[in-house]
């Protein structure tokens, strides 16, 4: 039984007095939840956040990493520097990485390892441009990046890792793909890692979608058998909407 995984991805917005006061509330309104919730602050409000989520079931992730654990790599921060400071997850791969960042298959392949070496756990996010989409490319575009983001990994190091699926053309956009379609890439995800990496490590694997994921929408598409939770961007920002989403799951 796979537990559902609610992160909120809040890219470069909140300052670490906005970022604290956030998680001080949202620690009370889901205190009870059997939703795995997790935040993805920015790099400078993940120290305190840790501090303020003392005592509480609400993990932290970093929004990206470097590969390597330290050097001369200007403006980086590496895996070391996030286990030390309390992250459980580090978000790899996103769409707005890929887009502005250069980041590639293979850099988030060299990430995603050196985060399993440090005992972090990777969210691989993976997705088709609406162009792929509409040539009729989606399943090509999302066993090419899982593939590649996941290569040379044993089957028990993909079991414990999580997956977002997210179409760029949803994100930021207030457009959702339909519970069916979601489902669908959803599925042939798994499909895909059944092929490469056995059936218990796809049965084992969690695959979130991510894409404009609302209070409103959450319940249809996260009650699809082949989605285990949400990677959520906008509507991670507010208490209410997050917990919205939450309580939806
Ligand atoms: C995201 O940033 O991963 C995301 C899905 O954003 P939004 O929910 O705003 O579409």
């Amino acid at each position: 039984m796979r537990q559902m995984i609610i992160a909120g991805n809040w890219k470069m917005h909140k300052t670490v007095s906005e970022a604290v006061s956030f998680v001080q509330e949202l620690k009370q309104q889901v205190a009870n939840t059997r939703v795995e919730v997790v935040v993805c602050p920015p790099f400078t409000a993940l120290a305190p956040v840790a501090e303020a989520l003392k005592g509480s079931s609400i993990a932290l992730a970093a929004q990206n990493m470097h590969w390597e654990n330290q050097g001369a790599f200007t403006g980086e921060i590496s895996p070391l520097m996030l286990k030390e400071i309390g992250c459980k997850y580090v978000v790899l791969g996103h769409s707005e990485r890929r887009q502005y960042f250069g980041e590639t298959d293979e850099t988030v392949n060299k990430k995603v390892k050196a985060a399993l070496e440090h005992g972090l756990v990777p969210i691989v996010c993976v997705g088709e441009t609406l162009a792929q989409r509409e040539a009729n490319a989606t399943e090509q575009v999302v066993a090419t990046q899982t593939r590649g983001a996941l290569a040379d990994l044993s089957p028990e190091q993909v079991a414990g890792l999580v997956i977002a699926y997210e179409p760029v053309w949803a994100i930021g956009t207030g457009k959702t793909a339909s519970d069916q379609d979601a489902q669908q890439v959803n599925r042939y995800i798994r499909q895909v890692i059944a092929q490469e990496f056995g059936q218990s490590a796809a049965e084992a694997v969690r695959i979130q979608y991510g894409g404009s994921v609302k209070p409103g929408n959450a319940r249809g598409l996260m009650s699809q058998p082949d989605i285990d939770g949400a990677l959520v961007g906008g509507a991670s920002l507010k208490v209410e909407d997050f917990k919205g989403i939450i309580e939806n799951s």
